[in-house]
């Protein structure tokens, strides 16, 4: 038994190799003409007796899982169509697997769902990374997107949120990781001793090899002064 969407949203039921719509209370088989019916008895489904319908037709079934899973991934993740084709693929059975075209209309389902529920697609350039409004904000409808400095050269984005903010704001030492050449940060820890020694805190581990890291990391640890010396902001 699973329960299901159709293509355009409706809900399904699976059951016994049969799928029904739904109607107010009452499951009716999807097949024209048929007149098998279910329904739930408050535990469970079960076809009406007097209603049971024809032959079932298992690859029928498996069909519309098919389509469902997709629909479901189009809107759930961020996964290229074709790979997500391919799962939904790999979980039918031979049998079904010819009834159902290997085709790129389903590459072009998803990117449908994706446009008509604006989920942006994946970004091939710094200029194509629009973040909608619904996206901006946490679950809990805090600010999510810190900073964007919309240079569609040098794309810089800062998420976080205030929760993650102050639990880090409590924390007495941070251990970073990150493209510190790429941010200029290492003429600017080379050259300035103050931004050094607030840096080295945060993340001087970057400049080192990777071979000298754990015994750097213990030297650091030693000589680090416990308070820092003053926050950097980069907004
Ligand atoms: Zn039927």
């Amino acid at each position: 038994m699973s329960l299901i969407k159709s293509i355009k949203g409706r809900d399904e039921l699976l059951l016994d190799g049969y799928r029904y719509r739904r109607d107010r209370l009452v499951w009716c088989c999807v097949k024209n003409n048929c007149k098998g019916r279910a329904r739930h008895d408050g535990i469970m489904f079960k076809m009406y007796q007097d209603r049971i319908c024809q032959a079932p037709d298992p690859n029928e079934i498996e069909k519309a899982l098919f389509n469902y899973e997709i629909k479901k991934k189009a809107e759930q993740c961020h996964d290229p169509p074709r790979l997500i084709v391919h799962e939904a693929r790999l979980k039918l059975s031979s049998d079904a697997a010819i009834t159902i075209p290997q085709c790129t209309a389903f590459q072009r389902r998803i990117q449908r769902i994706r446009q008509d529920e604006d989920i942006p697609t994946q970004p091939k350039t710094f200029a194509d990374i629009v973040i909608p409004l619904n996206f901006q904000n946490t679950v809990t409808n805090q600010k999510f997107v810190l900073y964007d400095n919309n240079d569609h050269n040098r794309r810089l984005l800062i998420f976080a949120g205030k929760e993650q903010l102050d639990f880090l704001n409590e924390c007495e030492s941070w251990h970073c990781d990150g493209t510190f050449a790429e941010l200029h940060l290492k003429k600017e820890f080379l050259e300035n001793d103050i931004s050094r020694r607030t840096m080295k805190n945060l993340a001087a581990l970057v400049f080192i090899p990777p071979q000298n890291v754990i015994e750097k990391f213990v030297q650091l640890k030693k000589s680090a002064s416990d308070v820092l010396d003053g926050k950097m902001t980069f907004a």
